[in-house]
């Protein structure tokens, strides 16, 4: 494995401490304002860079060790969707050297570069699987140019695409993780056995870290990890889910309904997905808990993608049992003027207090 931090990345996941991934960077950059939901292409890369070298550093401070370069759906098919085929290089470099950048500021982390689901891989298709190996290759060799330290391969939900992925990515000798996005069937695409079996078939063909990545919530994710690492070796699992609340009977952010729409004209398809999802939001503890979890099965690798925000980020951290630059401002209730504890608070505030959370029968 070329360069020492490539050798060291490996050497995390062999230790009891997980690698701990920070993204969702699509969502939040929409959030904010600065990329538009529909063809979701960051040309925000080019457009701003200082918006996303800001979350960069807030994933940083919030105890990531993963400073993932932003180029998820920087390819050229989104590109070409788009007709910007020719920001398509520029995107890609540019994206890795603000990661780079950043990364300076918080000795440790590791910069990926990414790659992920093309939107035209087609079994069976030797002509889409063509255009995907294309896809992955320029994207990597720019990435690889600029200097990363290994590769991620984001929502893959075609067991021939991650196969691609495995043997373009290999070529570039880095580190490869690579994430299954799991529909509501349960299945990838194109492949009838288990989640599981899939991740065994892809470990073997060379990935470093396999698992899966988005669509599901902690709680319908889980489930899915206990099996992997009955099929893989648990420090070579990852898993980084959606910070959504998703149920068995909704167990994709994409599948998520919402009974209490107040407005549902106005939300596009009248889906919560993709933004109106913010009452499903799962709190920093859910986050935390995941993380916890995922470290006593001995997985190697945890985060969050989409929807997730550097709050979530630190609680997983800190679950993992760091402190991070950010946790300096960690919730302390102890002086809040109502609910501390404080020998300063005005007790008429403490003892109001007691009404804040009842209703007027005094219930919880
Ligand atoms: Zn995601």
């Amino acid at each position: 494995m070329s360069g020492d931090k490539g050798s060291e990345f490996l050497g995390r996941l062999d230790s009891d401490d997980p690698v701990l991934h920070a993204g969702g960077y699509l969502f939040e950059m929409e959030r904010r304002g600065y990329l538009q939901a529909g063809a979701f292409v960051p040309e925000v890369v080019l457009e701003h860079p200082e918006a996303i070298a800001q979350l960069h550093h807030e994933f940083g401070r919030a105890g990531a060790d993963i400073m993932l370069a932003f180029t998820y759906y920087s390819h050229r098919e989104k590109l070409r969707l788009i007709g910007k085929e020719d920001a398509l290089e520029p995107m890609n470099r540019q994206a890795v050297q603000i990661a780079r950048k950043v990364a300076a500021d918080h000795p440790g982390m590791f910069v990926a570069g990414n790659i992920c689901n093309t939107n035209i891989y087609k079994p069976g298709s030797a002509e889409a699987e063509a255009e995907v190996r294309a896809i992955f290759t320029e994207q990597l060799a720019w990435a690889v140019e600029e200097g990363i330290d290994l590769i991620v391969c984001e929502t893959i939900a075609f067991l021939g695409e991650a196969k691609i992925a495995v043997e373009v990515a290999k070529e570039f000798n880095k580190p490869i993780v690579l994430g299954f996005a799991i529909h509501r069937s349960g299945k990838l695409r194109d492949f009838d056995g288990s989640v599981a079996d899939a991740c065994k078939i892809i470990r073997d063909a060379g990935c470093d870290v396999i698992g899966v990545n988005c669509h599901r919530g902690p709680a319908t994710m889980y489930p899915l990890v206990e099996e992997i690492v009955q099929a893989v070796e648990p420090s070579r699992v990852c898993a980084f889910p959606v910070a959504y609340r998703t149920t068995p009977d909704q167990p994709t952010f994409g599948s998520i309904r919402d009974p209490d729409q107040p407005v549902p004209n106005d939300v596009p398809g009248g889906l919560p997905f993709p933004v109106a999802l913010d009452p499903f939001v799962v709190t920093r503890y859910e986050m935390a808990d995941f993380a916890r979890r995922c470290k006593a099965l001995g997985v190697g690798y945890v985060g969050g993608c989409c929807g997730s925000a550097p709050h979530h980020i630190r609680a997983m951290a800190e679950a993992l049992g760091r402190t991070t630059k950010a946790s300096v401002y960690s919730p302390d209730m102890s002086k809040h003027y109502a609910l501390g504890t404080d020998k300063s608070l005005k007790s008429h505030n403490q003892a109001y207090a007691g009404s804040l959370a009842r209703n007027e029968s005094g219930h919880l």
